[in-house]
């Protein structure tokens, strides 16, 4: 058995979008389950739209998501040679022909066509007329007038295109620039690509692409075409359904390994397993499994996910994905032991990365912003003589532990007669400005002694 080859040939003209990578991800898991080889091709021909920006933020997002491949990145249109070696081969061996029909003609052909009833189409002039290269002309294909191309796809079944609908189509403008379903063939051929998954919406092309193969005496590749993603409306996902680019969701605070396990599993199956690492879907991936039904993007199921992810993962893991977000709010923390702390006692109630980031802020601050509402409700008067005593015994201790912390509150409990939830409120609005964060013994630990009394009486202060 050849190696498994598959490649991912995106167009440069924006970001990466949700649909490719997941487009990417089902050849590069592919080509990683089969010990075989993902490649990278930029197919840049559309010059007016394509930019360097656009490469730069495919290949970012690529990377970030850990999509990493073995050969390229090729450019397409610096393959314009080879493509045009493999047109002048087709003229040579009579599958292919000059033609120098004007546009106006073309017109006339397909006016005659329309009349009768039939599809408008290039009528085949100058098949047999063996013109040769000459300035305004294109090169055909020459296909076959009857019978069917039948497209054997793994996802679809078989699909069979009609050849008479099918005209001589040009794979060679008259400008000498190759066709973009000719490039494809070509690249795919000289990359030794044999495994093609792609969106449906290619499906059109894929005939077309056939014909090239047959006529160049090439061996086809196998074919997936997985149905497009669609938003919850079931309409086909776009800009309106929310953020469309892998960008927008590494800032939004989702983990590249969240992201690449919903994408995945919005297009192929494994039983009902939902939650899979890296190393699980490389295991198990897999194309018969590769779903005939379009996957609805749902980006609350994305987040819950995510946090699955974040609590799967070790706090030294979490700590370089997690510190760009506490960046962005102006903390410039390193990743060491107090982080990896802090990170651990926020994994098990933090959706995404964004709000762990917002949620350890407090920890890094001199002084937490305070949440008014939360103050008045629990920093009142009556409590001043709590907090200070809690203030006065913290300072006094010896060894700053859990046990000692406890014997702290212990004794508060008893003196004001006042429950462990009572005491524990004020506290926790006094270290960190509101009532949501991690456990106070965990937390009063992390952040030390000195800060925990300092705040404490901070707050004892504005009452
Ligand atoms: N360049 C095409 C795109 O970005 C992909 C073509 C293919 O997969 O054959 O949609």
């Amino acid at each position: 058995m050849k190696p498994v080859v598959t490649r991912f040939p995106p167009s440069p003209t924006g970001f990466l979008h949700i649909g490719g990578a997941r487009t990417a991800l089902f050849n590069w898991l592919y080509a990683r389950k089969t010990r075989g080889k993902f490649v990278l091709r930029i197919e840049d021909t559309d010059v007016d739209r394509s930019t360097r920006e656009s490469v730069d933020a495919i290949l970012d997002a690529l990377a970030w998501l850990g999509i990493d491949w073995d050969e390229g990145p090729y450019f397409q249109t610096e393959r314009k040679e080879i493509h045009n070696r493999y047109i002048d081969k087709l003229v040579a061996s009579g599958h292919a022909y000059y033609c120098s029909c004007t546009p106006e003609e073309i017109d006339a052909m397909r006016e005659q066509a329309r009349a009768k009833g039939l599809k408008p189409m290039y009528n085949g002039k100058c098949r047999e007329r063996g013109l040769s290269k000459a300035p305004g002309t294109v090169v055909r294909l020459k296909t076959p007038d009857s019978g069917v191309t039948v497209v054997n796809d793994i996802v679809k079944g078989d699909t069979a295109f009609q050849n008479a609908e099918m005209d001589d189509f040009i794979i060679r403008r008259s400008d000498g620039s190759p066709m973009y379903n000719l490039a494809v063939v070509v690249d795919d051929l000289t990359m030794g690509i044999n495994t093609i998954i792609r969106g449906d919406d290619h499906l059109i092309n894929t005939p077309k692409q056939i014909l090239i193969y047959q006529a160049l005496g090439a061996d086809l590749p196998v074919f997936g075409h997985v149905p497009m993603v669609l938003g919850p409306d079931k309409a086909r996902l776009s800009k309106r359904h929310g953020a469309m680019s892998v960008s927008e969701y590494r800032d939004m605070g989702y983990l590249p390994d969240a992201v690449i396990n919903y994408l995945v599993r919005l297009g192929w199956s494994h039983g009902d397993q939902e939650f899979f690492t890296r190393r699980d879907l490389i295991e198990k991936f897999d194309l018969e499994h590769l779903g005939r039904s379009a996957g609805m993007f749902d980006l609350s199921k994305m987040t819950a996910l995510n946090a699955k992810h974040i609590q799967a993962k070790t706090p030294a893991e979490l700590g370089p994905l997690f510190l760009p977000h506490l960046q962005h709010l102006g903390i410039d923390a390193p990743d060491d032991v107090f982080t990896h702390q802090v990170i651990e006692t926020l994994q098990p109630r933090s959706k995404t990365l964004k709000d762990m980031a917002r949620a350890a802020r407090f920890y890094y601050v001199d002084e937490p912003e305070m949440d008014e509402k939360a103050a008045a409700k629990f920093l009142t008067p009556e409590m001043a003589d709590m907090l200070n005593q809690a203030a006065d015994a913290i300072e006094s201790l010896s060894d700053y532990t859990q046990p000692a912390l406890e014997t702290v509150f212990k004794k508060i409990m008893a003196d004001f007669n006042l429950g462990f939830g009572k005491i524990a409120q004020p506290l926790r609005v006094a270290i960190t400005g509101t009532t949501v964060s991690p456990g106070i013994f965990e937390m009063l630990l992390i952040l030390g002694k000195e800060k925990t009394v300092q705040r404490i009486r901070r707050a004892a202060g504005r009452m």
